[in-house]
């Protein structure tokens, strides 16, 4: 059966292996010259780096099962430390989160706040922790703040710890967040042991982790695969699909269509024929700085308040020297020029971290408008389903059918429930 696959993102990716693995004809066709969407290598002064800087956990097992199911070795393309987050901020002592004591988890993580916030931190956080599951089950979604509040976390955990986790996982600022899908993100890093919660750092560019390794896979197992190829129209008559039409007009037939493509390009792909709800997307901007050979920061990453700057990480593993600054969601950022950012966020790291040099050899910025869907209060009602009431035409992405925000792990788990869904009828 030919099946064809609109978008070489990682949820087509992985839709794309669960296919071809249980026997089927794939045609992967991908808009632009690479495959990996939103989570690519793009090249910078003859450095690769990655269209936005990504950071997996150790609960990404679908990610980690499909990586070692094509062959790549995770230990090595990943570094995976036990979380040990410290946040700094200009007008606050750092806080630190992390798996280290002799304590249980996740009593332990708890507990290490203790050590930065003082004891009412160690309670304030058991408090969520102790109403993840109430949050999951509930029918009514509330915002991230409200939550907050109604667990009464202190403000300072609020701006130092909470809102970062909060844009660093759901991309949205905790007065839209979704509580429920923050719930989900807290319960499996933080409360499913500490292997959970590691830190994965990728130590290659990304199109080298999944991207490159599945086209491989794909080619040896005789798949085919078109990049530069927009799909322009899908061609339904009578409520079944029969294929594509592309941006050169050429037709391709098939029985079946997975469009896995964000959720933007979907609506509009199938607005002729369904009506989709479209999602609001956010910004995420990634600042590259490159200092002196020998600079390191000290730890894989970072975080930072206070400041324009979220995130730093340590990207030396890739390129001596290089260091990624994460800005998650909308901000006064947007409204500054690629140097005035540049300087601004030099400036920050500076005053945070005075080993590194006030002003870098040089920068570079990525800003992705529309990074991701915004998690916001109810999003879950929205979603759509992989299947579709038109006959043969499926939907995958890190969107469709999911209980995780725009991440790795859901574009994942959503193209291979796709495939096994297309799979199983
Ligand atoms: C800057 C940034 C930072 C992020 N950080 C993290 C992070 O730290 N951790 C994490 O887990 N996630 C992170 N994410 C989110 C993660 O990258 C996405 O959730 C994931 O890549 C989405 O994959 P996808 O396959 O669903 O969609 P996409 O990656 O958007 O793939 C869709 C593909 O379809 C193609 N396409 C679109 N229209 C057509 C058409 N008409 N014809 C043919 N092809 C088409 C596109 O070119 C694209 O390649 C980040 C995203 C960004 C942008």
């Amino acid at each position: 059966m030919m099946i064809l696959i609109v978008g070489g993102g990682w949820s087509g990716l992985a839709a794309a292996i669960r296919l071809i693995d249980n026997g089927h004809d794939v045609h992967l066709i991908e808009a632009a010259p690479q495959l990996g969407g939103r989570a690519r290598t793009v090249a910078w002064q003859g450095i690769p780096v990655d269209n936005g800087q990504h950071l997996m956990i150790g609960a990404y097992r679908h990610m980690l099962g499909l990586l070692e199911h094509i062959g790549v070795d995770t230990h090595q393309v990943f570094a995976r430390s036990p979380v040990n987050l410290s946040i700094h901020d200009p007008n606050y002592p750092t806080l630190t989160l992390s798996a280290k004591g002799k304590l249980p988890w996740p009593l332990s993580v708890a507990a290490s706040l203790s050590r930065s916030a003082g004891i009412s931190a160690l309670f304030a956080m058991r408090r969520i922790q102790k109403q993840i599951p109430m949050r999951l089950q509930s029918q009514q979604d509330i915002s991230v703040a409200d939550w907050l509040q109604q667990t009464k976390q202190p403000a300072r955990l609020i701006h130092q710890l909470w809102e970062p986790l909060c844009l660093a996982t759901l991309n949205t600022p905790i007065n839209d967040a979704s509580a429920q899908l923050f719930a989900r993100v807290l319960q499996d890093s933080l409360m499913q042991g500490e292997k959970a919660a590691d830190l994965l750092i990728p130590t290659l560019p990304l199109g080298d982790i999944l991207p490159l390794p599945t086209s491989q896979y794909l080619d040896q197992k005789g798949a085919t695969t078109s990049l530069k190829t927009r799909v322009a129209k899908l061609d339904i008559q009578q409520g079944k699909i029969h294929g594509v039409q592309t941006h050169d007009g050429h037709i391709i037939e098939a029985e079946h269509v997975i469009v896995a493509t964000c959720p933007t390009h979907l609506s509009n792909l199938l607005s002729p024929h369904i009506d989709l709800p479209t999602p609001d997307t956010l910004p995420i901007s990634t600042i590259y700085l490159q200092y002196p050979a020998a600079s390191r920061l000290g730890q894989p990453m970072l975080g930072m308040t206070g400041t324009h700057s979220q995130w730093i990480f340590d990207r030396s593993q890739q390129h001596p020297g290089l260091m990624a600054i994460v800005i998650s969601g909308p901000g006064e950022h947007e409204t500054l020029n690629k140097a005035a950012l540049i300087n601004i966020v030099s400036q920050e790291v500076h005053q945070l971290f005075p080993h590194l040099p006030a002003q870098a050899q040089s920068g570079f910025i990525i800003r992705e408008k529309r990074a991701t869907f915004a998690s916001t209060v109810g999003i879950q009602q929205h979603r759509p389903s992989h299947k579709t009431n038109i006959e043969g035409l499926w939907l995958a992405g890190d969107f469709v059918s999911n209980n995780y925000p725009a991440t790795l792990e859901g574009a994942i788990i959503s193209g291979q429930a796709c495939a096994q869904q297309l799979t199983n009828i």
